[in-house]
């Protein structure tokens, strides 16, 4: 625990954003986190040499176990989503996969978003079903056939709001209490909301996911990954998981991404209100068929982004005809956005996702879910962060390159 901590616990998110986890050093009163890149630590008395000699008190003693400035973002990020602990991982994946192997064992079933970031998806339904785990993918924005999915046997039921690419978003609250009636956890991946947005566990989530790489770092030059909830389950994830898989952060990384945190608050209040004034431009845009954006009242669940986020995330995705030409154009006319993938960061990116390649390589719907997810996307849908810039600067741009 920080000597600050249980006086940051009643303060606000941006004080939380900016002094969560850290504190002047102790040799020197260095007000900003140091960066220790030491893989190893000298030990004064003897320590274990296995993950499970790991204890919270523990002095630290090689950096896969624990590092002081991973350990101050473990600790920003706990702050943040009011939990009790936090583990990092290399990436989102990282994160990701470690809850997966971590909580789950052969016979066991997990119900799924049937869309989320396609690597989730395509690990959960190519690569647990290797290690005899069973995986029901359903659409999650739907109460009832989550109700209907779950099983004696499911362990665990991952969602992620708003959910990549379509911004279909999933009710934590009615889905925390089905699942804890059928015995099952309950994860949310997180990365769109932020923890400005929604605080999962405080809706009855049980973990909450993010890939640091996104909005959290903020900049567009750090990946890392997290896992925030319960200390019995956070320690397992540290032992199993960091520990024994190894996938575990950078120091370098996590000084970046707490440098970023500090920022949090701000760059989300900007992203939300660029995003807006994009998606009432986009709407208005003779060559737009669709725009999902959840805090336009247009979006199908503005009534559940209302009472679920505070704040609607700089995400927004649309729909065009011959949207693989258009994105030719991107590539080469594009003077402000860039086209690329990943979200999050402060300059703008944009990327096409074809709605067949999509399904064929990620989400392999049955008939009726990909009926479903073109009602939302049709043949295809562009996926805008929107970024820090001039918001008239940001709708220049795609005014330049898109048809009429
Ligand atoms: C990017 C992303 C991930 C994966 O994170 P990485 O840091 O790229 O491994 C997982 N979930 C969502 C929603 C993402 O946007």
């Amino acid at each position: 625990m920080n000597d600050n901590e249980h006086v940051l616990s009643s303060t606000g998110l941006s004080t939380q954003c900016i002094h969560g986890g850290e504190r002047p050093d102790p040799l020197t009163g260095a007000s900003s986190p140091n960066l220790v890149m030491s893989s190893t630590f000298t030990v004064d008395e003897p320590v274990g040499f296995s993950a499970n000699a790991l204890t919270d008190a523990a002095p630290f003693v090689y950096t896969r176990w624990g590092n002081p400035t991973v350990q101050q973002l473990e600790r920003k990020l706990a702050l943040l989503e009011s939990g009790p602990d936090c583990q990092c991982f290399a990436s989102g994946m990282g994160a990701a996969s470690a809850t997966f192997l971590s909580l789950l064992e052969t016979g066991d079933h997990l119900v799924l978003s049937d869309t989320c970031y396609a690597g989730i998806a395509e690990f959960a339904r190519h690569g647990l079903p290797r290690y005899g785990i069973e995986v029901s993918a359903v659409d999650t924005s739907d109460v009832r056939a989550v109700e209907d999915a779950l099983r004696d046997d499911t362990r665990l039921v991952w969602i992620e709001t708003p959910a990549n690419p379509i911004l279909k978003l999933s009710d934590i609250e009615a889905i925390s209490k089905l699942a804890h009636d059928a015995g099952a956890l309950l994860a949310v991946d997180s990365t769109f909301a932020t923890p400005v947005a929604t605080k999962p566990l405080l809706r009855g989530a049980d973990l909450v996911m993010h890939s640091l790489t996104k909005y959290l770092g903020g900049h567009g030059d750090a990946l890392g990954g997290a896992v925030i909830g319960p200390s019995d389950i956070i320690g397992r994830l540290r032992r199993e998981a960091a520990i024994h898989h190894g996938g575990v952060l950078s120091p370098f990384n996590a000084w970046l991404i707490l440098r970023g945190i500090a920022t949090l608050k701000l760059r989300m209040a900007a992203h939300q209100s660029n995003a807006l004034s994009v998606a009432r431009f986009l709407e208005d845009h003779p060559a737009v068929k669709r725009v999902l954006y959840p805090g336009l009242p247009s979006h199908p669940q503005h009534d559940l982004a209302k009472t679920q986020m505070e704040n609607f995330s700089g995400m927004v995705s649309f729909q065009v005809d011959d949207g693989a030409a258009i994105s030719r154009k991107m590539m080469s006319s594009l003077e402000v956005i860039h086209y690329a993938v990943s979200l999050g960061h402060h300059r703008s990116l944009v990327y096409w996702l074809d709605t067949n390649e999509l399904n064929e390589n990620s989400f392999q719907f049955d008939s009726t879910g990909l009926a479903r997810y073109r009602e939302f996307a049709g043949d295809g849908i562009f996926r805008l962060s929107v970024g820090l810039e001039d918001a008239e600067d940001i709708q220049a741009d795609l005014d330049r390159v898109l048809p009429g």
